[in-house]
């Protein structure tokens, strides 16, 4: 059998094709309040040999291929579709945020390919989050300004993810055009081991804060990473504390629960 990170470009288009890709979510709560902002889009393979596959097994296969352009779109359709659904049933945590390789940022009119499916699926733009993951460094700084620039004329929100991390760097906050920060996950890990990962995730808290843009700290596992975030003032969190991404249907479910048992809620 096929290892596991030796897929080819056809595999994964094929499996587009084939819809053995799945969206899952995971509920960006704001603490304070107890509300869920948004639901982050995270793809899952239903391989038909393999099992229940997760990105890491694929998706740098898929930027290095260029496949990555056709299931990425299939991953923003979907949660476009799926989150307007939710917004016409009348629930508050429909709104999205979808993750955005730059091999689909760099792909000529690309906004207009989110225009095209924004109008298809009605969802209101500002509905609608995109997640800057840089896994690469960026060749063309201004022709990807110019894409964030037409995209946040759409009304969609920009955010850049794994913020502290790889190629996630501060000239990124100089040059685009962004609305909030995700600290990478991490630094909330390392944070009550060491010391100075704790002064880094709050200078980054205050950095936001005094660009007066929003910041979302992921990967936040147990209580005192949470209290920890509390005392630093950002209670935008994600994570394994509240619960892992989970199949559209479940996560309907786990919201629901979450907003209507107010004593319940962790
Ligand atoms: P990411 O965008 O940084 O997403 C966060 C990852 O951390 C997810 O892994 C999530 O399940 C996991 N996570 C959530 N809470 C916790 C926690 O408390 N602790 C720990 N240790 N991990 C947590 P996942 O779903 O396996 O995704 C991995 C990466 O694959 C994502 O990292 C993202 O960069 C990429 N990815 C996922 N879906 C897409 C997609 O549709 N398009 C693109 N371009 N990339 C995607
Ligand atoms: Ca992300
Ligand atoms: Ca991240």
């Amino acid at each position: 059998m096929k290892s596991k990170d030796t897929f080819s470009k056809k595999d994964i288009l094929q499996a587009v094709e084939l819809k053995q890709f799945e969206v899952y979510y995971q509920p960006i709560i704001n603490k304070e309040k107890n509300t869920i902002l948004s639901g982050e889009a995270l793809v899952r393979w239903n391989h038909p040999k393999l099992g229940l596959l997760h990105p890491n097994s694929f998706i740098t296969t898929a930027e290095k291929t260029g496949s990555i352009i056709q299931l990425g779109y299939f991953v923003l359709r979907e949660s476009c579709i799926q989150s307007k659904k939710w917004k016409d049933e009348g629930y508050a945590f429909f709104k999205v945020t979808v993750n955005l390789s730059l091999v689909q940022l760099i792909d000529r009119g690309f906004s207009k390919k989110v225009a095209h499916v924004l109008a298809e699926s009605g969802l209101d733009p500002h509905d609608l989050e995109l997640e800057i993951t840089e896994s690469m460094a960026l060749d063309d700084p201004e022709s990807t300004r110019k894409t964030l620039l037409e995209l946040k004329e759409l009304g969609v929100r920009i955010i850049i993810d794994d913020f502290g991390a790889g190629f996630a760097n501060l000239s990124h906050l100089r040059q685009f055009p962004v609305d909030g920060l995700k600290i990478d996950g991490q630094f909330i890990q390392e944070s009550l081991k060491s010391e100075r990962d704790t002064k880094i995730m709050h200078s980054i808290i205050l950095l936001a804060r005094a660009l007066d843009i929003d910041i979302v700290a992921e990967g936040v596992e147990t209580e005192e990473q949470l209290a920890l975030l509390k005392k630093m003032e950002c209670q935008v969190v994600q994570g394994f504390y509240f619960t892992h991404a989970l199949p559209g249907k479940e996560y309907k479910e786990w919201c629901n629960y979450f907003v209507n048992n107010p004593a319940l809620r962790v």
